[in-house]
Formats: structure tokens, C-alpha cells, sequence
């Protein structure tokens, strides 16, 4: 069996243009243009590209893009207030702070300090709450964190319905592997969550129909990890040197080693043109929804 490759670049494109739609929507039925905040401190290189990027994709559908710099060494006391003059802001509809922060700064106290409504990256512990409560719908609904809100954007695609599949989700942050686990509990799937403890894990991913890989591990998973037609969401984004004397001195590749796992997979995200570009989709996509709930908008229904 040869895999698919899922291609998440171009279904993410094709959700930044619903998004901008349903933006020039809102905007003539509520008179508002959305707002997202983008919060870096410091001046991690990585980071500073990953903020231009949110901001230059928010613009481009059609929201308003602000952009707070903040010293690396600035105080907790700083960066709490930049939040609490947002959070009161009726322009800004959305806030994000660039994770990680640096280390002095502890990174739940600031995003506790976000208010739930305006937390577009569904990290806040309301938002947490709400998803493990299984509250989805309506203006008191979760806000979904984006990697994996955009890596079952791409699942039901591919599948349709999810129903019945086992599910093998491979990490256990917050940010990632905790919510995919609980998006696919409510697609009704049996999930399985592996982590670095996990005893066996080739033998726990070979029983997945879907496997989702986001350890932050380069090509921990292997081609005979996978079962013959099972579809893999790699979400690992990881740096690795190249050869002396190629083009650039590293390249990027995710948590599944992509040419022995496309042999044995159904369908296949590649890195990078896969769940990266659905994470800034998702971002879009939870701005506008946070925008819709402050103004009393029924928010789309972005998962169908
Ligand atoms: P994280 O907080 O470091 O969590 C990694 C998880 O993987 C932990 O639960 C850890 O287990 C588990 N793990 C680590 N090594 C493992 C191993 N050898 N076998 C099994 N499990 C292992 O990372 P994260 O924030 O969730 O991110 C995961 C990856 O996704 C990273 O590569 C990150 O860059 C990428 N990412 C991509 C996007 C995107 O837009 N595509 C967005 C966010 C993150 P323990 O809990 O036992 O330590």
C-alpha cells in the first residue's frame, strides 16, 4: 500500500479564504472588524517569525493585526498589564502570547490572566474546562486550541466519520496531545494516549486506524508502526542539521519518518505542508469566532 498525502497547505489556504468571507460578513452585519493581539517577549528568532506570520495571515482576511513587543527582561507585572489594557479593549477581539515565554516569566500565570473570550489559542483553563467537559457549541463554548482543532479539520476531510476508529494520539501536553485526545473522544473514537512512559509503543501505534503524532521527536515514529492503511497526522515540528555543505544548515521534519510511514499509511501529512499551516488557519478561525460571541454573532460553524 502506498499512502495519500494529506495536504494541509492547500486545505489550509482554502480555509484562511472562508475565514476571510465570513469576516467581510460580520463585519457588514456587525459594523466591527476583528481584532487579534499578538503578545511576544523577548526576541527569540523563531518566535519573531512565527508572530509576523499570525499577523500578515490575520490582515490578509481582513482583522485588524496588533503587535506588542516586550523586552525579554520585562517583569511579570509588565506583561500582566499589556494583558489586562487588551483584555478591555473593545478593538481586540483576540489575544495571543508567543509561547514560550522566557524563563523567568511562568507562562500559566499569563495565560490565566487572558480573559477565556478573548483566548484564541484555547489555552486558558475555562477554555481547557470546557473542551474536557465536552462544551463545544454555543457562545460558551470552548475555544479549541488550534494545532489540534486544524489536525481534525484534516482527519474529517480525509475520513468523514471518525466514528469507531481507534485513535492512538502520541504526546500529552496542553497544547497539543490532551485536546486531540479529547476532540477524537468526541468523534467517537477509542483513544489510546502514549507518552514516555509508554511500554511498547510501536506495538500500542500498530492497532491505530489514526495516528497522531506530536512527541517533538524527529522520526520516532517508523514505517512498521503503522497499520496498513491507517491514516497519520504528523504534528512534530523539528530542526535537524543537514549534511555539511547543503543549502541550508538544517531542515525541518516531524515526530514520523515520512518515507517508510507514506509506504505503509492510507493518507499521510507531510512536514513541512501539513498541520502547520492549519495552525495559523485555526488561529484565524478562533479569532473570528471569539469576534462573533463579544458581539452577540452566532459564530460559523467552522467543523461542520
Ligand atoms: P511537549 O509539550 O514537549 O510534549 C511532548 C509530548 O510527547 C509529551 O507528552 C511527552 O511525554 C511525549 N513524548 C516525548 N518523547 C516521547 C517518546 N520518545 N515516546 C512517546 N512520547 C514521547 O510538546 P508539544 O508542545 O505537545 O509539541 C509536540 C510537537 O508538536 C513538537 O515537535 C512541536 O514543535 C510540534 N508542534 C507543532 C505545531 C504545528 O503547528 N504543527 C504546533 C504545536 C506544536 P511525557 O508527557 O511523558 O513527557
Amino acid at each position: 500500500m502506498s499512502g495519500n498525502i494529506i495536504d494541509g497547505k492547500a486545505f489550509a489556504a482554502g480555509l484562511r479564504a472562508r475565514v476571510a468571507t465570513e469576516v467581510a460578513v460580520f463585519q457588514k452585519g456587525a459594523g466591527v472588524v476583528p481584532g487579534l493581539a499578538v503578545v511576544l517577549v523577548g526576541d527569540d528568532p523563531a518566535s519573531q517569525v512565527y508572530v509576523r506570520n499570525k499577523g500578515k495571515a490575520a490582515q490578509a482576511c481582513g482583522m485588524t493585526a496588533f503587535d506588542h513587543r516586550l523586552p525579554a527582561e520585562s517583569a511579570e507585572s509588565d506583561v500582566l498589564e499589556l494583558i489586562t489594557r487588551l483584555n478591555s479593549d473593545p478593538t481586540v477581539h483576540g489575544i495571543l502570547v508567543q509561547l514560550p515565554l522566557p524563563g523567568h516569566l511562568q507562562a500559566s500565570r499569563v495565560v490565566e490572566a487572558i480573559d477565556p473570550a478573548k483566548d484564541v489559542d484555547g489555552l486558558h483553563p475555562v477554555n481547557a474546562g470546557r473542551l474536557a467537559l465536552g462544551q463545544f457549541a454555543g457562545p460558551d463554548g470552548a475555544i479549541v486550541p488550534c494545532t489540534p482543532l486544524g489536525s481534525l479539520m484534516l482527519l474529517r476531510d480525509r475520513l468523514g466519520s471518525l466514528t469507531g476508529a481507534n485513535a492512538v494520539v502520541i504526546g500529552r501536553s496542553i497544547l497539543v496531545g490532551l485536546p486531540m485526545a479529547r476532540l477524537l473522544i468526541a468523534e467517537n473514537c477509542t483513544v489510546t494516549v502514549a507518552h514516555s512512559k509508554t511500554r511498547d509503543l510501536p506495538d500500542v501505534c500498530r492497532g491505530s486506524d489514526i495516528l497522531v503524532a506530536a512527541a517533538g521527536r524527529p522520526g520516532l515514529v517508523e514505517g512498521d508502526w503503522v497499520k496498513p492503511g491507517a491514516t497519520v497526522i504528523d504534528v512534530g515540528i523539528n530542526r535537524v542539521d543537514t549534511p555539511s555543505g547543503s543549502d541550508r544548515p538544517y531542515k525541518l521534519v516531524g515526530d514520523v519518518d515520512f518515507a517508510t510511514a507514506f509506504e505503509a499509511a492510507g493518507a499521510i501529512t507531510p512536514v513541512p505542508g501539513g498541520v502547520g499551516p492549519m495552525t495559523v488557519a485555526c488561529l484565524l478561525a478562533n479569532t473570528l469566532t471569539a469576534a462573533c460571541r463579544q458581539n452577540g454573532v452566532e459564530a460559523p460553524a467552522w467543523l461542520g
